[in-house]
């Protein structure tokens, strides 16, 4: 399988080389030539196969030459084998419409280790062959940054810096990252805001005095092996219902658009799916652009449903350059206008085909704790803020009685255990597989938004 770049003039890559490399040379996303088929017969023989097994033949045809099928196998067995559910990802019924697809039984609590443990597999399969050391930067409002730094800590070749903003993410986030001793694991805490560390980041990857002596990894959802890590999911909770005799639709909380993706790639390759439900909270972004076709930067807010809490939805790119019929020329020039002026007016062939397939809905923080205490006192299930909003989407679009709706329960609820008292007081309990996170001593660096601060401190500290 060959990777090109939404803007068209990055090299074209196999999987091994885009698992490694993060942006595009030429500012764009990377996505698969084309999309892998799967026949109704071919979807219909992948019922019943276990998480794991069901991963390889997903990936497969996306992970090409660059691993073989028994590699494959032996790195989805290990990643899979870390999480508490023997389902990997259950599906809960909420009543006879509604399910919970649930993906926080990984090490950290939310959806982000189902993607993460795998690709620190990857990281350590491919960089076994190389000399120098993958350094990996990321900057995280929360789920991120502990799920990359558990699928990377102690591994052999990479080193992780993450950059959080200081006193911006929750303690059991924040102690998530800084009580991991392992020596590759740096934590810096960023005296500015999730997008100063965000700018920061980005910057790195283009940084002429960084990269001439470091190999830069990216850990968040612009690497395409986390979202095709993803896709797995839609297909094992379509497959329980009925697919592919039955369509379904999934109801997707969403912050940078990785993971509605994912599900966008699965009905690419062949799953029926009805509809794909866009949940945001008050950052609205994408509500708006799928709605009325206008994807314009707003204000930021802080929200009960911080992991939401994003302005430019990154691989929004990617939807975009689909529906413009993969015009990379044309995507690069919007993305441009874009970059100076904050709004991006969709053409109508990208209006008409992301509403053939989107819909989305906004949730009110009132809205999130009433779809909270619906689920506990209608279905006797605590959720969490982020679930809640998507669980308010699907029950505000599900029109259609005959088709199933699936909201992904995004992080277990002991991670916001604030919200869920708030919503139907309960003390949500960390589960034990965390480990005692208050009694565990915290490492990290404090360091001022200053980009040559940061750099500095990257550039001494990292081996190579
Ligand atoms: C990251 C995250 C999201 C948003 O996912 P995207 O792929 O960025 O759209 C939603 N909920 C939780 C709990 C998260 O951690």
């Amino acid at each position: 399988m060959r990777y090109v770049s939404t803007r068209g003039q990055a090299p074209v890559l196999d999987f091994e080389g885009v698992t490694l490399t993060g942006l595009a040379s030429d500012g764009g996303l990377y996505l698969p030539q084309e999309w892998p088929q799967f026949s109704r017969e071919e979807i219909a023989a992948l019922r019943g196969l276990p998480y794991s097994e069901l991963a390889v033949r997903i990936m497969a045809p996306f992970v090409g030459e660059s691993l073989t099928e028994a590699e494959l196998r032996d790195l989805c067995q290990r990643a899979y084998g870390n999480f508490s559910h023997a389902a990997t990802t259950p599906l809960v019924q909420l009543d006879e419409q509604h399910w919970l697809l649930e993906l926080f039984h990984g090490p950290t609590l939310a959806f982000k280790d189902v993607a993460l443990q795998l690709l620190g597999l990857f990281f350590e399969t491919f960089l076994d062959k190389r000399e120098r050391p993958l350094t990996i930067i990321g900057a995280t409002s929360g789920d991120t940054g502990s799920a990359a730094i558990h699928a990377v800590a102690g591994r052999e070749n990479a080193q992780i810096f993450m950059l959080h903003p200081e006193g911006r993410v929750s303690e059991i986030q924040r102690r998530q990252m800084t009580t991991v001793s392992a020596a590759n694991v740096h934590n810096i805490a960023i005296a500015g805001s999730f997008d100063d560390a965000q700018a920061m980041v980005k910057r790195m990857f283009a940084d002429e005095v960084l990269t001439a002596t470091l190999d830069i990894g990216a850990v968040n959802s612009i690497n395409w092996a986390r979202l095709m890590a993803q896709v797995v999911y839609y297909f094992y909770a379509a497959l329980q219902l009925g697919a592919p005799d039955r369509k379904v639709s999934f109801s997707v909380p969403t912050g940078n658009f990785g993971d509605v993706f994912a599900g966008y790639v699965a009905a690419h390759m062949g799953l029926p799916v009805e509809r794909l439900i866009v949940a945001t909270n008050k950052n609205d972004i994408l509500a708006r652009a799928i709605r009325d076709g206008d994807y314009s930067v707003g204000e930021s807010h802080a929200t009960i449903t911080p992991s939401m809490d994003i302005q430019v939805s990154s691989n929004f790119e990617r939807l975009l350059f689909e529906a413009n019929g993969r015009d990379a020329a044309a995507l690069a020039a919007q993305m441009d206008e874009f970059a100076s002026s904050k709004t991006l007016p969709l053409e109508s062939v990208q209006r008409e085909a992301i509403a053939a397939m989107f819909s989305a809905e906004r949730a009110t923080p009132e809205e999130t704790l009433a779809a909270m205490r619906w689920a506990h006192e209608s279905c006797g299930e605590v959720i969490d803020p982020h679930t809640a909003v998507g669980l308010h989407a699907a029950r505000a679009l599900a029109t259609d009685a005959a088709v199933p709706v699936v909201t992904l329960a995004t992080a277990h609820p002991a991670k916001f255990p604030d919200a869920v008292k708030q919503a139907i007081g309960i003390e949500a309990a960390l589960p034990a597989r965390v480990g005692d996170l208050f009694a565990l001593e915290e490492r990290f660096e404090t360091l001022p938004a200053d980009y040559d601060a940061v750099r500095d401190y990257i550039s001494a500290k990292a081996t190579r």
